[in-house]
């Protein structure tokens, strides 16, 4: 069966565009290769001044786009922080009548800069990191934005660990004070890569604020190769150095500038991937979701907020009725999906003798990087480690891979991923969550070479290296 694109959105566009990877604040669980600042050595960085100006950016959206509709999605790192550019790039955008922006920030920046922006076609959805900044100075800063005249779509609080108990304290409040706040939960991302398991308070918090269709695919994410979705017919993603694609479809891009952007798709296409990449207005476009009835859209300022409101609104009364006597008793369970989730890791036992298996190594704690090649980073930076590491006593998960540099704790993994390729090659399914991955700052060090020391630790405390990344600081 074949899904034509909707009448309605033929001549609609939405571009999401990774304006920056660079960043004031230093989240563990940020999704971004992040850097702090822009290069003392003139090297271009993944920052969308680097590479055109802003009059430059500016010519081409008018000229190479001819959409009616066309929403701007601008997400970092964070967007305000070249705020000379940003702010061109903002006047120059509102003032073309076809499109509109929504902005994802961490709100650090200061309102009366952008004073002069006209506010009725953007909407802002700013996130709280309770690690970077005190409750207290983001809630001053968020009300001086809003008494700006800034439409705030949300207040996103990402559902990391480290920052349960903050939100708990402080969710009545902002609600009561007018926001909305959206619980994001978070995905195995930066600091959490390996990260496939959710505590019970997280997964309350999720079933509570959020819509069974943002559950399912942000939590469970089913399969969902070969799906027929319309994303792909409705969006673009676009790079801070000018390269575009159609969203989903395949892994090349063209130059925003010199071939402009590529044809898309009329029609809803079938999905490459094996689990959809999870943001809200992508599933959401997912031709035949049984849990999600509306007509298909770009997502425009305060759309997704309406239908979470509603779904909250329901919840509420469904819990006022449930707790009427004869009402309640014929009232059936809201769906759950937590059966869905991946069942619980193995906890580390000894492991069994078997004569008939490959023999493990005779080292206590054995594994090996994904990469021994040098890294290259900025001071600063953050870089990406990956490998696999198993106990020859107790199998995997391990209780920590620790990384250090010149002595010092550079990160710590504490949640591993399945590796079927190592539990096959020993025959052993004990070996199985033996995978890290992880995302890390490097601190402010000067130009020159230096060491980061991988070591494991088995569950009885046994310490063994699993070998040594090169580092190279090179600004
Ligand atoms: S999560 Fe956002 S605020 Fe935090 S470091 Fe990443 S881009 Fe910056
Ligand atoms: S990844 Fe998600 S949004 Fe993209 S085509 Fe697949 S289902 Fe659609």
């Amino acid at each position: 069966m074949s899904y034509p694109l909707p009448p309605h959105l033929e001549r609609s566009v939405r571009i999401s565009w990774h304006i920056t990877s660079w960043c004031n604040y230093s989240c563990d669980y940020c999704p971004v290769l992040v850097f702090h600042k822009r290069s003392k050595n003139g090297d271009k960085r993944n920052h969308a001044f680097d590479h055109y100006s802003a009059e430059q950016w500016l010519e081409a959206f008018e000229t190479k786009f001819d959409e009616q509709d066309i929403l701007l999605r601008i997400t970092g790192g964070e967007p305000f922080l070249d705020r000379e550019n940003f702010r061109k790039i903002l006047l120059g955008v509102l003032a073309m009548p076809q499109w509109s922006i929504q902005i994802d920030t961490n709100g650090s920046w200061d309102p009366e800069y952008f004073r002069e922006v006209p506010k009725d076609k953007l909407g802002l959805n700013i996130a709280f990191h309770p690690h970077m900044v005190s409750f207290d100075a983001f809630y001053k800063r968020i009300n001086q934005i809003r008494d700006h005249g800034f439409h705030i779509g949300m207040l996103n609080f990402v559902l990391a660990p480290e920052n349960l108990e903050e939100f708990g304290k402080r969710l009545e409040r902002v609600e009561r004070d007018g926001f909305f706040v959206n619980l994001s939960p978070m995905n195995p991302t930066g600091t959490y890569l390996s990260r496939s398991q959710r505590s019970e308070e997280e997964i309350a918090l999720i079933e509570k604020y959020n819509m069974p269709v943002d559950v399912k695919y942000k939590v469970v994410r089913p399969k969902i190769k070969d799906k027929l979705c319309y994303h792909p017919a409705i969006s673009y993603y676009m790079l801070f150095d000018g390269r575009i694609q159609v969203h989903c479809l395949d892994d090349t891009y063209q130059n925003l500038f010199t071939d402009g952007p590529p044809p898309r798709p009329r029609e809803a296409i079938g999905c490459r991937y094996n689990e959809c990449i999870a943001c809200t207005e992508m599933y959401r476009a997912i031709a035949e979701e049984p849990l999600y009835e509306r007509p298909l859209s770009l997502y425009h300022r305060g759309e997704y907020i309406e239908e979470v409101k509603a779904f909250r609104e329901q919840q509420r009364r469904r819990e006022r009725l449930s707790k009427l006597p004869i009402i309640g008793s014929f009232l059936k369970a809201p769906p759950s999906m937590r059966e869905q989730l991946a069942a619980p890791v193995r906890k580390p036992d000894l492991l069994p003798v078997e004569a008939l298996k490959p023999a493990l190594p005779s080292a206590p704690i054995f594994g090996a990087l994904d990469s021994t090649a040098p890294v290259q980073a900025y001071a600063r930076d953050r870089i990406y480690l990956a490998g696999w590491a198993a106990s020859s006593r107790f199998g995997a998960p391990l209780e920590q891979v620790r990384l250090t540099l010149n002595g010092d704790e550079l990160g710590r993994i504490e949640n591993f991923y399945p590796r079927p390729d190592v539990s096959v090659s020993y025959q052993r399914q004990e070996l199985e969550q033996s995978g890290w991955r992880t995302m890390v700052w490097v601190p402010a060090l000067s130009l020159g070479q230096y060491s980061i020391e991988v070591e494991g630790v088995a569950p009885d405390g046994t310490r063994g290296s699993l070998g040594v990344i090169p580092l190279e600081i090179v600004g």
